[in-house]
């Protein structure tokens, strides 16, 4: 069978799974104060309805798959779910998005089930700011297992918001962190997605901004390669051993060279961030649906994927401004 393409011939071989909802942060950003409506937990896609689902979609050719959420590691016996998916021989890659809050016990577990990335966010250095920003006290815990993934075998990667009179006066800390720290520091723009609308603020913070602001500092910084589906572009400082990148989500620079599907904690397929849903996978498994039906499910629905982010977004026919939380869509 033909594997997953859409009508501009763009291969999608990267699902972004969100495993739950729920959160133990409060980011800013992401949610109000007081949480986003979690669901049910009857309408949460199980695990084997998730491990149903990746298997499927791997024998499409879909070959890396990132876990998140909400915060993966506070839905209950994910990593049994980590170990199942490691035995699909079909993927290349599984990563996982996180705060980074209690994954500590599980480094050595997540080295040998050969999970690949980890992304772990965080978006201040300064204990007090980070708390402001999370609205907890977890920078401690979060910093030690910051330092741990970095001496194990895992790729560690660290996402952070740009949020604009909030942060933007750490960017350069978090760049000369890759000086000592073997990690790729990416710098995402921020987004309405915080289950409110778009935060006012007096400046905007698109790439553009981040990048003169590093390079005012780091004038020496030299772009390096990397594949044409990356979501960040990507640079390196003479002597620094690690990296950094700007992810411009909002701008939207990137999505010719988009790969990703993603399904949301509850079975919404996604054809692209902006986009409000285009299929429940999970109703259709529970009304009966055979791999074959999902099968031609997955290759019908992906020959939609609008060209890119504004097309998705334009499309949206419920709220037209996007403001869901992304612990609902799943980063
Ligand atoms: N809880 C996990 C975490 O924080 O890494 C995984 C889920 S979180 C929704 C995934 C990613 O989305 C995080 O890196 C987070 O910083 C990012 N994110 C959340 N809301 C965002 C927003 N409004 N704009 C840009 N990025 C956002
Ligand atoms: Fe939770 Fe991640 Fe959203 Fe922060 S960004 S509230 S950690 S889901």
């Amino acid at each position: 069978m033909a594997g997953l393409i859409d009508n501009f011939g763009r291969p999608l071989t990267y699902l972004r799974l969100a495993v739950t909802d729920r959160c133990n942060l409060r980011c800013q950003y992401c949610m109000p104060a007081h949480g986003i409506a979690i669901v049910d937990r009857k309408e949460l896609l199980t695990f084997k309805e998730m491990y149903r689902i990746v298997r499927v979609l791997s024998e499409l050719g879909v070959h890396k798959v990132r876990l998140t959420g909400g915060e993966p590691f506070v839905r209950k016996s994910f990593i049994e779910f980590l170990e199942m998916l490691s035995f699909n021989e079909l993927l290349d890659e599984i990563n996982i998005t996180t705060n980074g809050a209690l994954i500590g016990p599980y480094i050595s577990k997540l080295e040998a089930l050969n999970i690949k990335n980890i992304n772990l966010s965080i978006d201040s250095l300064s204990k007090e700011n980070f708390a402001k920003i999370t609205r907890r006290d977890a920078f401690d815990e979060i910093f030690a297992n910051l330092e741990a993934l970095e001496k194990s075998t895992l790729n560690l990667k660290l996402n952070v918001v740009v949020q604009p009179e909030i942060n933007t006066h750490e960017i350069n800390d978090f760049v000369a962190l890759t000086k000592t720290k073997n990690i790729a520091v990416r710098f995402i723009e921020e987004m309405p997605f915080n289950g409110a609308g778009l935060r006012k603020t007096k400046e905007v913070w698109n790439s553009t901004k981040i990048l003169s602001t590093i390079k005012q500092r780091f004038p020496s910084l030299e772009k390096i390669t990397t594949p044409k589906s990356s979501t960040s572009i990507n640079y390196k400082l003479p002597n620094h051993t690690g990296t950094f990148g700007i992810i411009p989500a909002f701008t939207r620079t990137i999505c010719n060279d988009c790969n990703r599907i993603r399904i949301t904690s509850t079975g919404q397929f996604k054809n692209c961030l902006f986009d409000e849903g285009v299929f429940n996978v999970r109703d259709f498994i529970r009304e009966g649906a055979s791999n074959g039906d999902l099968k031609q499910l997955f290759l019908s629905i992906v020959s939609k994927k609008p060209a890119n982010g504004f097309i998705a977004e334009a499309n949206r026919t419920k709220n037209k401004r996007v403001s869901e939380s992304m612990s609902t869509i799943g980063g």
